[in-house]
């Protein structure tokens, strides 16, 4: 059973303050698995996660994990500076981006982050742009399908990103070449896995590439970045990760097999998003409406544009109806928001208690690519976003966007 970290009395205090719809973050839940991930990996000196700034591009967020030792993963130029505005600068960032305007390798180039190279074309446009930087990184696409056993668990051959096992190891001598000296290698080949094998075995794959390496061109990597990808189970029927298992999984593939090719100072790197945000955060709204045609409706008062996933992907969110935990879910219906489009539904037949009017609804696991994802169709306005702080506290950390906001763009062009 999934169990909110808010009761329906903490909203009710908070919506004196803070109307729905809102998105509310755990702080204590945040710092506790983040702890955990960290000592996953403690058995590898150099490991460091780099969080996923796409996830949940706050800087009170960011700043949150880079007391408990992470930097950031960005891939663009306004999440690499809200990086910059929160603290984390430097080798602290990686730049993982692919299909990158100019300004933005220079910009990252100049906060002096980790660039991650996609193509094999972008050696010269790097060069051009701002020249190669002592240390670099490559992303590879081993094409195919990706397998875990027998499961086919997604398709590189079809993913835009990264270079081929031919192009990277021309790649990191051509690197070397132009004045490169410390080498990391980047693959991210499943999305929102939830099984302890994903990471073990992309690790697999990555550390016998680390070896062709060497074999071919004489460089011993310093980093291999796991990039993203541990998922988080969304519906109440499936187990989480088991991070210390994954972790334990990655180190028996590093013995097995950079240890023996005495690259065993190989530093581990991970740039997880959803698993490091996607259960500590909720996505609180209010039932407005309650519809009886052909199904039965309740029009709530957030939207596709606070929580895009559902919309997009189909994705299952779990719904609580707050104060309402232990009744039986005998009554069937459409959870909706307002958006002039018939995908604009967090839930579809589910089983859910009575709902009433004013009833709050925790829409769950919306941490991760949740409020980020939001966007502003039907002139509809982003969602403020709290902080359950460790203390109990509630801290708003993004207001709410107003009119204005939505405007702000037009400013000058009313009149043309
Ligand atoms: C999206 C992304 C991540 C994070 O992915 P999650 O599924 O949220 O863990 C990490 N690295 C890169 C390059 C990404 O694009």
């Amino acid at each position: 059973m999934k169990k909110p970290f808010i009761t329906k009395n903490q909203v009710e205090e908070i919506v004196k303050t803070y109307p729905t719809p809102f998105h509310i973050y755990d702080e204590k839940a945040i710092r506790e698995n983040a702890r955990l991930l960290k000592q996953a990996f403690s058995w590898n000196e150099g490991y460091k996660e780099f969080f996923a700034v796409k996830a949940t591009p706050n800087p009170t967020i960011l700043k949150i994990l880079k007391s408990e030792g992470c930097g950031c993963d960005c891939s663009s130029y306004t999440e690499l500076l809200m990086s910059e505005k929160a603290g984390i600068t430097g080798s602290e960032i990686m730049f993982s981006s692919n299909d990158t305007p100019e300004n933005e390798f220079a910009f990252a180039a100049k906060l002096g982050a980790t660039i991650n190279l996609d193509d094999y074309t972008h050696i010269k446009f790097l060069k051009d742009t701002c020249g190669i930087p002592e240390t670099i990184s490559c992303r590879y696409n081993p094409g195919g399908t990706f397998s875990i056993s027998t499961t086919i668990m997604d398709n590189p051959g079809d993913a835009k990103y990264g270079m081929t096992k031919e192009q990277l190891i021309q790649a990191y001598i051509d690197l070397k070449e132009a004045g490169a000296k410390r080498f990391g290698l980047h693959s991210f080949l499943a999305s929102n896995t939830v099984t302890n094998e994903y990471y073990p075995t992309l690790a697999k794959i990555l550390f016998e590439v680390a070896v062709e390496i060497k074999e071919k061109t004489g460089i011993s990597l310093s980093f291999i970045n796991l990039s993203g990808g541990i998922g988080i189970p969304y519906t109440p029927d499936k187990e989480p990760n088991d991070i210390l298992a994954i972790g334990e999984g990655v180190r028996k593939a590093y013995e097995e097999i950079l240890t023996p090719a005495g690259l065993g100072n190989i530093s581990i790197y991970t740039e997880l998003g959803r698993f490091m945000l996607g259960p500590y955060g909720h996505l609180v709204t209010k039932a407005i409406h309650q519809k009886h045609i052909h199904k039965e409706y309740i029009g709530v008062d957030a939207c596709a544009v606070n929580l895009m996933r559902p919309a997009m992907y189909g994705a299952y969110h779990h719904i609580t109806v707050l104060g309402k935990e232990n009744e039986p879910c005998s009554f069937k219906y459409d959870i909706t928001g307002s958006l002039c489009e018939n995908n604009d539904k967090f839930a579809i037949d589910r089983m859910l208690p009575k709902i009433d009017m004013g009833d709050y609804l925790v829409i769950h696991d919306t941490g991760a690519h949740g409020f980020a994802m939001g966007y502003n169709y039907n002139g509809k306005l982003k969602s403020a976003e709290l902080l359950l702080c460790e203390d109990g506290s509630i801290k708003q950390i993004r207001r709410a966007e107003t009119p204005e906001d939505y405007f702000a763009t037009l400013e000058g062009y009313w009149d043309v």
